[in-house]
């Protein structure tokens, strides 16, 4: 009877998200908190169904370039991190990143998303943004393409600046809405500053990528608090990323969680914000976990890389990058598979500039 009663409930829920009424958190963190294998098949049909609603069989592609893995941060969960001795620094050339984001338009990306640690390089000059501001509008120049900028917490006028010269997403990752949970993880660094400065993006026109990272000490309750918090600052891109144990940081020795944790939440994130964008990133299992991702809901394929070029990632720094699967022509089989198609550069500029 109890089973009934909760299928019962389940099926009302999936009603009101298909008839896009908005979800209670008390029906939101219902459908987090599913576990049967019926359940969840259910749960992400509706999600399948929603993308399709809003966004047909289209898929989004963005190109990676990790462009400095320098950073005065010392995130509990980060490779980079400013105490890991054994992590890989970088810092690209101007010409290294033209040639990169010219080779990832020629692949067929629809974005090119430049991303960085807070490198004291740009964070720690005066006028230390100038390149990296030029760089943006070089990139815009070069490809044709939308370009996001993902260079940690930086002052409201270098945001300004960024979308003068044409970037059209921020992306600054908040990981957990619990404050507690943030200050374990983001070492000294400011709750209310990381997630000011996405409202000031907002302001400066940009479009804003918000996101969470879950396996990492985070409860259903932070998750919904999470998601709260997505739905507040209005963001146009949420995404959800599984922890992954990282050689030479204090959790090295946690383990990943199970990905039906990861997926849930994307197929909630799809259900809450159906007209969003919502990505599966290629960083966490390479394109072994594209399929599930996109079958929760999933519309956008991030961190795709031009081939052979030494850039690394954030999660698996290795992964798949040699093998030349993390790359365009490595993707379009698997979405065809599912009856999917990328979407042309026209369609994805014309969200953008919705
Ligand atoms: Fe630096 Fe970002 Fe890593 Fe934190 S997550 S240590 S800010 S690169």
């Amino acid at each position: 009877a109890l089973r009934n009663q909760s299928e019962h409930r389940l099926e009302g829920i999936l009603e009101k998200a298909g008839l896009l009424q908005e979800l209670t958190d008390r029906e939101a963190a219902f459908l987090l908190g599913l576990q049967s294998r019926d359940d969840l098949d259910k749960l992400f049909r509706t999600a399948r169904s929603l993308r399709e609603r809003f966004f047909g069989n289209k898929i989004f592609l963005y190109g990676f370039i990790y462009l400095s893995t320098w950073c005065r941060n010392n995130c509990t969960f980060c490779y980079y991190r400013k105490s890991n001795s054994k992590s890989v620094r970088y810092r690209k050339t101007a010409e290294e990143v033209l040639d990169a984001a010219a080779r990832l338009a020629a692949s067929g990306v629809h974005l090119i998303d430049l991303t960085l640690g807070e490198d004291p390089y740009f964070h720690n000059r005066k006028e230390g943004f100038q390149p990296l501001i030029a760089l943006v509008h070089q990139v815009k120049k070069r490809t044709g393409l939308p370009v996001m900028i993902s260079p940690g917490v930086v002052p409201g006028r270098i945001l300004q600046d960024f979308a003068t010269a044409g970037a059209d997403w921020y992306a600054c990752y908040q990981e957990t809405h619990n404050e507690r949970l943030f200050a374990e993880l983001r070492l000294e660094q400011s709750y209310q500053q990381r997630l000011a400065s996405k409202e000031e993006a907002l302001r400066c026109g940009l479009l804003v990528e918000e996101g969470i990272l879950t396996g990492i000490g985070d409860t259903e309750s932070d998750i919904m608090l999470s998601l709260q918090g997505m739905r507040q600052l209005q963001a146009q891109q949420v995404r959800v990323m599984s922890f992954v144990p990282q050689q030479g940081t204090p959790l090295a020795d946690r383990e990943t969680p199970a990905r039906i944790r990861e997926l849930k939440i994307i197929a909630v994130m799809r259900i809450l914000f159906p007209d969003r964008l919502i990505p599966a990133s290629l960083d966490v299992d390479g394109v072994a976990g594209l399929r599930d991702r996109i079958n929760a809901g999933a519309n956008v394929v991030t961190s795709i890389i031009p081939p052979l070029m030494g850039l690394a990632g954030v999660a698996q720094c290795r992964r798949d990058i040699d093998e030349g699967n993390r790359t365009v022509a490595g993707v379009l089989p698997f979405l065809e598979e599912m009856g999917l198609t990328a979407a042309t550069a026209e369609e994805y500029l014309s969200w953008v500039e919705k």
